[in-house]
């Protein structure tokens, strides 16, 4: 029995971005469904090449939008929300959304980043009145999506040495730091640490059996494992332009690391 068999049954969303559905991210995303599903968790997926997803954001996200109306996008996104009148494909990504406990988001590491059509997943999913915004808590708290949790699990073509404190790519938890800090926990989402597998493009395939490994402890602590310890805006760490108060910040400690809770 895995370790999650014994936790309550949770909803899972899993957000896929891969064109090749043999692809080693496709088998990792199957991977997850299947071991969560046989936790007894309910699984729903997001394959965005699959869905055909749009990924760029414009006015046909917002139907009612007069054509011939200058576009303000967080003002349209705005009132449309407000107004259940998102396109459908939104919606629906919505919908999961609200239904989660956690959500999982698999990609390849591409230029330092999401691939771009997830990345519009995120510009047309996450809407102003929707996952942040007036009538939602504030950010970096205890916003739109808060008790949900969300990890990033991702595979890179560099080794994992390149992304580590003396790496020449910067530390991996700094290159997801707008994707951890900028997405999930502006909106509430309880940040995971990310799984990642490197180097995988010459990865022989008794890696990617100790990867699975390796990831099915991952997901049997998806809702056990303590999220990443980013301050929130509103205990008091932060003056009134958002900068972090330097009489609160631990000695030694620069960079993005200024935004993590010192250790008690
Ligand atoms: C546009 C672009 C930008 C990139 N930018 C970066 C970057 O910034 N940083 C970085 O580190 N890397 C970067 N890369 C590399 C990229 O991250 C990797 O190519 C990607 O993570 C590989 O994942 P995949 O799913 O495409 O792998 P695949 O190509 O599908 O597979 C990779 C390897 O795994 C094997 N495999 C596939 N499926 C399975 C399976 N089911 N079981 C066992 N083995 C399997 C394949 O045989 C292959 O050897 C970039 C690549 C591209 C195309």
């Amino acid at each position: 029995m895995t370790e999650s068999a014994q936790q309550p049954q949770k909803n899972v969303l899993i957000v896929t971005a891969h064109p090749e559905p043999r692809s080693l991210n496709a088998a990792f995303s199957d991977f997850a469904a299947e071991h969560l599903t046989a936790a007894g968790h309910r699984v729903r997926t997001s394959d965005l090449y699959a869905m055909k997803w749009k990924a760029a954001l414009d006015a046909d996200d917002y139907p009612d939008h007069p054509a011939d109306e200058r576009l303000d996008v967080l003002d349209a996104a705005g009132r449309a929300t407000a107004e259940g009148r998102l396109s459908a494909d939104i919606a629906a990504e919505q919908e999961k959304l609200l239904w989660s406990d956690a959500v999982i988001l698999q990609f390849p590491m591409w230029w330092f980043s999401v691939p771009g059509i997830l990345k519009g997943w995120i510009d047309r999913v996450f809407t102003f009145g929707f996952a942040h915004g007036p009538g939602h808590p504030p950010p970096y708290s205890n916003g739109g999506l808060a008790g949900r949790r969300a990890m990033a699990s991702v595979t890179l073509g560099a080794e994992e040495p390149s992304f580590s404190d003396r790496g020449v790519h910067g530390r991996l938890n700094d290159v997801l730091f707008p994707l951890h800090h900028g997405l999930f926990w502006f909106t509430g989402l309880a940040p995971l640490e990310p799984f990642a597998m490197y180097d995988v493009n010459k990865a022989p395939e008794s890696r990617f059996a100790d990867a699975k490994r390796e990831y099915a402890h991952r997901l049997d602590r998806l809702f056990t494992d303590e999220p990443i310890g980013f301050r929130t805006l509103n205990g008091g760490d932060y003056d009134h332009d958002m900068r972090l108060r330097p009489d609160v910040e631990t000695v030694g400690t620069g960079g993005l690391d200024l935004h993590l809770r010192p250790h008690s």
